[in-house]
């Protein structure tokens, strides 16, 4: 698989990275065995990225992913975050931040990782993050336990204000470029490219909207994207086409990003979703698609203290 630079970091990942969220039961129950399956799979298969975070199932997920990932790290780039640790429980405090690394290592079996991230930071003030998060996660690089540093924010005005001023290794955006969002490219993408920031862009399928999965209680989207989903998934499917293979092949085909995290919990999910590389949408469903997302383009929801909201944004 070709690899991809991840900003200036000097890694190199896979365009279709393993969002591990699925692992910690977000999405409805996996078993371990089911879990290290799929993990295994995607390390044959190439993919060399995997994103976890304490907050996926309240810690389930990592413990899973490090029992999967026995005997295979070093064939990964492993991803994790702190500051978020339940739906209302966060701690930005250097103090927890250096609690958070160490349990994450225990869970993960390993003794670093290659990119240790703030997790959702729109749920933090700005000053606490550029003046207490970063700083603390900069000593954590600095003591050997991760690799390089990130933020992660469904907010994204809230991260180009902090990497303008406090630079950090990578930015993770979600939810805000896929077939049915796309205004990551308007407001941080430029920025983003301009500093050299590693650009992880996760949900390309707005967290299963575009498949057929079951879609979780805790998902925040509103009734009009959802059947803007629909229409969608309709319109794949009408022209023979997988509507996630689709979602995903729409998104690996940006320039700068480097890896697009999908949630991912069965051999055949792997599978599936490996198989979008080999596809390339016609133009004419591309056309139907935006079409069909116009009425609902760029909807957004609320999403972490309102101070941190994106300005001007159509709020649901
Ligand atoms: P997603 O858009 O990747 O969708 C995941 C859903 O799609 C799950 O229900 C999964 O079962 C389903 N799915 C995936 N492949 C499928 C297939 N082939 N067939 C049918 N259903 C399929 O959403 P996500 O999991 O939220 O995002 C991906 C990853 O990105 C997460 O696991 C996480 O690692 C990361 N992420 C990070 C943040 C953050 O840091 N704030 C936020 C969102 C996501």
């Amino acid at each position: 698989m070709q690899l991809r630079p991840l900003g200036a970091t000097g890694m190199r990942v896979s365009p279709i990275g393993f969002g591990a969220s699925p692992l910690g039961n977000e999405f409805g129950d996996v078993s371990q065995e089911e879990s290290t399956r799929a993990v295994h799979e995607a390390i044959d298969r190439g993919i060399n990225f995997f994103d976890v975070s304490p907050y996926y199932g309240r810690t389930l997920a990592e413990s899973r992913l490090g029992l999967a990932l026995q005997g295979k790290r070093d064939k990964v780039l492993l991803a994790t975050k702190c500051g978020r640790y339940d739906t209302d429980r966060f701690d930005f405090s250097a103090d927890r931040l250096r609690s958070s690394i160490d349990e994450s290592l225990q869970r993960l079996r390993t003794d670093r990782v290659d990119l240790f991230q703030a997790h959702d930071i729109e749920f933090g003030t700005q000053r606490q993050i550029e003046e207490e998060t970063v700083p603390a996660l900069r000593e954590i690089q600095k003591s050997g336990k991760a690799r390089f540093i990130g933020i992660t924010s469904y907010q994204l005005e809230l991260m180009v204000r902090i990497i303008e001023r406090t630079p950090v290794d990578t930015v993770l955006s979600y939810c805000r470029f896929n077939l049915l969002v796309r205004d990551m490219d308007d407001l941080l993408t430029p920025v983003a490219k301009e500093k050299r920031i590693g650009l992880i862009n996760a949900s390309p399928l707005h967290m299963g909207l575009l498949s057929e999965s079951k879609i979780p209680a805790w998902h925040p989207a509103p009734q009009p994207l959802r059947d803007t989903a629909e229409r969608v998934r309709n319109l794949c499917r009408d022209r023979g086409v997988n509507p996630v293979q689709a979602g995903l092949s729409y998104c690996v085909q940006h320039s700068y990003v480097a890896t697009t995290l999908v949630g991912m919990a069965s051999v055949e999910q792997v599978r599936t979703n490996l198989g979008a590389l080999d596809l390339c949408l016609e133009q004419s469903l591309l056309d139907e698609i935006e079409a069909a997302v116009a009425p609902t383009r760029n909807l957004v929801w609320p999403s972490g203290l309102r101070e941190n909201a994106d300005y001007s944004r159509r709020l649901c």
